[in-house]
């Protein structure tokens, strides 16, 4: 396998509905792979543009996550989000983070200023002023979905949206890099799959993972690692690991579904839900977008 080709995956969440119009979505997160193909060309690693990637993902307000966050059902902003790096085993992440732009530059900072991988609610907040971070003074301006519980609550149980990226580098560094507000109207104080290093985010040498749906499920599961670990223990293909890890959350009656590379730069992006808003540069250059 050649060693220069790289390749990524990211999305915007599970919670695609069907009848509601994407192309909007769609056609940012086709955006979102030019930008990071241009980047990864240029011989970024895989780590930079997985957090690049989420970054302006958070910052578009399109998806359940950073500026298009929904609120908890106190009508509070619990943010969580996490970051691993393939090559070096290193992790970071923060839960019910309340008051900053960018979860995961916050996930970042943990990873990399401290011997920690995870810090939650005001420890968190804390350590990311501490770090600087731009803060958001008042939520109920910034955050697009200021209302949305109230307003559009969803009919089942744990309606969801997350962002992630992954991404196989020129030097065949994988990274994985996922944030979200959680699930809609959520109880105060719960955290989801998505801060959780194996559940929500994995990546070693064999794969990384970036996972969005019913976040109780992919814990139980630990999705994320499981398929890594699928494909380094039991020689599976990422296609069937990837596939194997979101039906075991079906078997269990969650929904979801996950974005994936692995250490050849091959994508999978299967789901167990009604869609999921997705992108992806494949290892031959062709870009894939879609929400069903
Ligand atoms: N997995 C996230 C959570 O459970 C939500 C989502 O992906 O939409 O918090």
């Amino acid at each position: 396998m050649s060693n220069k080709r790289f390749s990524l995956a990211l999305h915007g969440g599970a919670g695609a509905r069907r009848g509601h119009d994407y192309t909007v979505e769609i056609a940012h997160m086709r955006g979102l792979v030019e930008t990071a193909r241009d980047r990864l060309a240029a011989g970024a690693s895989a780590l930079d543009v997985a957090v690049e990637t989420v970054v302006a993902l958070e910052a578009s307000g399109l998806y359940i996550a950073g500026k298009g966050a929904s609120p908890n059902a106190d009508g509070e902003y619990e943010l969580d989000a996490s970051l691993m790096d393939g090559p070096t085993l290193r992790a970071g992440s923060v839960a019910a983070l309340q008051g900053f732009r960018s979860p995961i530059l916050a996930a970042r900072a943990v990873m990399e200023e401290t011997p920690n991988v995870m810090l939650a609610g005001q420890g968190a907040i804390d350590f990311a002023r501490d770090q600087g971070l731009e803060t958001v003074e008042d939520p109920e301006a910034w955050f697009t979905r200021a209302g949305a519980f109230e307003d559009n609550h969803p009919p089942d149980a744990l309606p969801t949206g997350t962002v992630g990226c992954v991404v196989r580098d020129a030097e065949g560094r994988l990274a994985a890099a996922t944030s979200t507000a959680g699930v809609f109207g959520k109880r105060p104080g719960r955290v989801g799959d998505s801060p959780i290093i194996g559940a929500g985010a994995w990546a070693d040498g064999y794969a990384a993972v970036s996972c969005t749906g019913q976040g109780e499920y992919f814990i139980r599961t630990a999705v994320a690692a499981q398929i890594a670990h699928r494909i380094r223990f039991g020689g599976e293909s990422l296609e069937s690991a990837a596939r194997a890890a979101i039906q075991g959350v079906a078997d269990l009656g969650g929904h979801g579904g996950l974005v994936s590379v692995d250490r050849d730069g091959d994508v999978a992006m299967p789901f167990a839900s009604s869609g999921l808003k997705r992108a992806a540069l494949l290892p031959d250059g062709t870009i894939v977008s879609a929400a069903f």
